[in-house]
């Protein structure tokens, strides 16, 4: 049995996002500390954390001094750089570990790892060139999808194919970068699982979500997904899977698209998700502590769903809609106190009990 985290431990969060804002407020009602290490200024976390470490992810001796003050580490992005995990993962566990994020930094290990879960999903090829290109879109068809296989977020690093004659001008868009080309999937709906593993194995997932997507970010997150009762143990038995195989401590987020055949894994992710939002409102245990109690060492909380919930992002000027919000009844604000507002920036959400 591993020792539970006492409270007043510090937990260190890689990141100062409104993820890492939001498993802070979760930590310290838990009686934890926050240290933040984020590389950009005036993150939002910094604002309910004791502690934030301004340095960049090459910054070694900014690393040391992190994870000196910090008891365990987690993070709430994949994408940070193997230098830096090698060294703070000599001075402090971090929680979810390292295979985690190398199976899902990378969109063509991901998917080799799901197959061989025999799980499945979006038929793919690696693309690094033309001539990778047109052997991919000979194999897989159109219409196809070719992303990045790092770093794309949001529907970033991605180019659609009609027709094999857009393929040239996909692989421009990549502008060189790794690639993979994935066959396009026909799903009738997109839905998630916000799993927990803890640290002894015990496996804990919310209610499956509904997800509409606009211009590829997340609008809403609806509970519980018109799915059946089938498919959605299917779900969760394909996320426990997937926490098992990985030796996972900690919350991911898992994106099926729902097809006529079964789900398709689109993608995971190996931390808190927006999609996941929803359990805020709706569970005695939401997301974040759950993530919080897995890395500190705790037994998972109750996440069961005691209400039926909408989560709706608010993205750029949406944030223009507060004052309304905040005169609608059993709507629960979220806001990630991000001074200007940009297109396509996640400002806050609002979770709707329906
Ligand atoms: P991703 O960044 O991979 O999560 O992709 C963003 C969104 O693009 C997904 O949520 C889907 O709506 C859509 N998408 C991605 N990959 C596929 C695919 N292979 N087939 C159909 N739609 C996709």
């Amino acid at each position: 049995m591993t020792e539970m985290l006492h409270a007043g431990a510090t937990i260190g969060i890689l990141g100062g996002g409104q993820l890492g804002r939001m498993l802070s407020v979760a930590a310290s009602r838990l009686g934890f500390k926050c240290h933040i290490f984020e590389p950009g200024a005036a993150p939002p976390a910094g604002h309910v954390a004791e502690k934030v470490i301004t340095a960049a992810y090459e910054d070694e001796a900014a690393l040391r001094a992190f994870a000196a003050g910090v008891d365990v580490i987690t993070y709430e992005f994949e994408n940070i750089p193997t230098s830096a995990l090698d060294l703070l993962e000599s001075l402090r566990p971090i929680r979810p570990n390292r295979k985690a994020l190398a199976v899902s930094q990378d969109r063509l290990v991901e998917k080799a790892f799901l197959n061989d879960l025999g799980l499945t999903t979006a038929p793919f090829a690696a693309v690094d060139d033309a001539e990778d290109m047109a052997e991919a879109v000979a194999e897989i068809g159109t219409p196809a999808i070719l992303k990045t296989r790092r770093f794309g977020y949001d529907g970033k690093g991605q180019a659609r194919l009609t027709r094999a004659d857009d393929a040239a001008a996909a692989l421009t868009d990549m502008a060189g970068a790794p690639s993979i080309l994935e066959g396009f999937i026909e799903f009738s709906m997109e839905i998630s699982v916000i799993a927990a593993r803890g640290i002894n194995g015990q496996v804990a997932c919310f209610d499956p979500g509904e997800n509409v997507h606009k211009s590829g970010i997340l609008h809403t997150t609806t509970v519980p997904a018109r799915v059946s009762e089938a498919l959605r143990t299917d779900a969760v038995l394909m996320a426990a899977r997937i926490l098992n195989a990985l030796d996972y401590v900690g919350v991911m987020g898992v994106e099926l698209f729902v097809t006529p055949k079964g789900l398709v894994v689109n993608e995971i992710a190996p931390r808190v998700h927006n999609s996941g939002h929803w359990t805020q409102a709706g569970c005695t245990v939401d997301q974040f502590e759950q993530h919080i109690r897995a890395v500190a060492g705790w037994p998972l909380g109750d996440g069961g769903r005691y209400a039926d919930v909408e989560m709706l992002n608010l993205i750029g000027d949406d944030i223009d809609r507060v004052p309304e919000l905040a005169n609608t009844a059993k709507a629960q604000i979220h806001l990630y106190g991000k001074a200007e507002a940009k297109p396509g920036r996640k400002m806050g959400h609002v979770n709707f009990i329906r």
